[in-house]
């Protein structure tokens, strides 16, 4: 802790107060840690998909372009890894607004009950439309158990959905097929919550704490594989904080994890147009 003071000294010559300024310096170095540290892997997670596309486009010029059995696959490798550093820096960039203070939330009273049973209909359209290329699609049932009372919460719809989708996405991503999601909403006295829960592959104990941080993966390369930019948790985190809002999990390796997410709500007492 640095400490500086200073002497206010009216015109008269007459000293008539005392300043302290008390500055914290271990969270300054801790920020400061955290910045190099984030740069540090934005270059790494940058260079891996660049060197392995060089890799790849040097093996065509250097002749595989000919040999119709490998071209196009390496083809395919190089256009992934560009839509994920597109994917990257696009979540980077919004990590960033939200950073800065530059994102604001636009928001609407929205009956959640209707939204979530948009988002997880989208989900069950997925499913039905991907069945032509059974070899990548992976199969799952959702569940829905849902209260009956309406829950009306101002949110950011764009911004929420972005969140919901994502959990929704890794619960699919980190389950076997076949796998069962249960997708929850309830309302205690003052606030709702919303949960995913997959049959998955869980997260490790020491891991769970380090979830939500930037980059973070339990596994790197099985991520990455799977187009993974490992920004996506860290993203719903600043989204359902800007709304005053918790996000968590729950998790048991090799079982399966539940994540949660609780929003403030006011419950209407009677009538919407009641002043009291
Ligand atoms: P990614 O792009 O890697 O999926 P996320 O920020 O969405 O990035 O998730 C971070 C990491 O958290 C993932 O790499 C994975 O290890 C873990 N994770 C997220 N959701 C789940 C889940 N439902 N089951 C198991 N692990 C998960």
């Amino acid at each position: 802790l640095n400490a500086y003071f200073s002497l206010i000294q009216r015109e008269s010559g007459f000293i008539s107060g005392l300043v302290c300024v008390l500055h914290d310096v271990t969270e300054q170095q801790r920020i400061d840690r955290e910045r190099r540290e984030f740069v540090s892997n934005v270059s790494h997670e940058l260079r891996t998909p660049l060197t392995s596309m060089r890799s790849y486009i040097e093996a065509l010029s250097d002749g595989a372009w000919k040999d119709a059995k490998v071209a196009p696959h390496f083809i395919k490798v190089t256009q992934d890894e560009t839509e994920r550093m597109i994917r990257m820096i696009n979540d980077l960039l919004s990590l960033s607004r939200m950073d800065s203070g530059t994102s604001k939330l636009e928001l609407e009273l929205v009956n959640l009950n209707e939204l979530y049973n948009y988002i997880l209909d989208r989900f069950d359209m997925m499913l039905k439309t991907d069945d032509d290329d059974a070899r990548n699609a992976k199969h799952y049932t959702i569940k829905r158990d849902f209260t009956r009372r309406e829950l009306w919460v101002e949110i950011d719809t764009d911004k929420f959905m972005q969140v919901v989708d994502n959990i929704m996405n890794n619960a699919i991503k980190y389950s076997p097929d076949g796998g069962v999601i249960t997708c929850r909403l309830l309302e205690t006295h003052n606030h709702v919550i919303l949960s995913i829960s997959d049959q998955g592959l869980g997260i490790p104990k020491k891991d769970v704490a380090h979830i939500f941080d930037r980059f973070f993966r339990v596994d790197k390369a099985r991520s990455r594989a799977q187009g993974g930019t490992g920004l996506g948790l860290a993203i719903s985190k600043e989204v359902i904080e800007m709304h005053g809002g918790k996000i968590w999990v729950d998790s048991v390796e090799g079982k399966g994890s539940t994540f949660y997410i609780s929003l403030p709500y006011e419950e209407y007492e009677g009538d919407l147009w009641d002043e009291n």
